[in-house]
């Protein structure tokens, strides 16, 4: 989504549309194993007014995210609930040669007569990911000697429920058995 600067006026205005998330699957894509893959589009509600030259946008996001869960492995949905507030200001330089800058302030720019939304977006997308996916907090991940799902239950290769603590005590009293041959 674009919108003209000078169609913001000071009384705000609402949009609801959706934006496309190609970008975000590309990041998210490619041969590694990916965390996240993003519906076509996530569904968007701005509400957006200035004041002088500075443009005010308040908007909520959402959406449902499919999250690869770190420890099992296997899909699951997130779902995608983010509200953000942005400001830009005037670029103070007139740079044209980027739409949006930044600065160390944390305070955006534009430049150009056109505020493309999109890269808006996806930033705000990414603001609103898990730092590591977990399909549930409870998830109990794959036994790391023979993959097997242990949400499904225990396998045999480890006393259920293990606590890794006492998994290394159960060896170390194996161990110690009297030798059996
Ligand atoms: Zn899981
Ligand atoms: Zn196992």
């Amino acid at each position: 989504m674009k919108i003209r600067v000078n169609q913001i006026t000071e009384s705000p205005k609402e949009k609801s549309f959706e934006e496309g998330t190609d970008e975000l699957n590309r990041m998210y894509g490619g041969e590694r194993v990916r965390d996240f893959h993003f519906p076509p589009v996530v569904n968007a509600h701005l509400l957006y007014y200035r004041s002088g030259q500075e443009l005010f946008f308040q908007g909520s996001l959402s959406g449902a995210i499919e999250g690869i869960c770190s420890r099992c492995l296997k899909s699951y949905s997130l779902p995608l609930e983010k509200e953000f507030n942005l400001v830009l200001l005037p670029d103070p330089l007139g740079l044209k040669s980027r739409e949006l800058n930044r600065d160390e302030m944390g305070l955006s720019y534009y430049s150009t007569e056109e505020i493309d939304l999109a890269p808006l977006i996806h930033e705000q997308v990414l603001l609103a990911l898990p730092i590591r996916p977990l399909c549930d907090d409870q998830c109990r991940g794959l036994c790391a000697s023979c993959g097997a799902e242990l949400n499904q239950g225990p396998c045999g290769c480890a006393p259920s429920q293990g606590d890794p603590r006492m998994a290394a005590f159960h060896v170390l009293k194996q161990d110690q058995k009297p030798s059996a041959r």
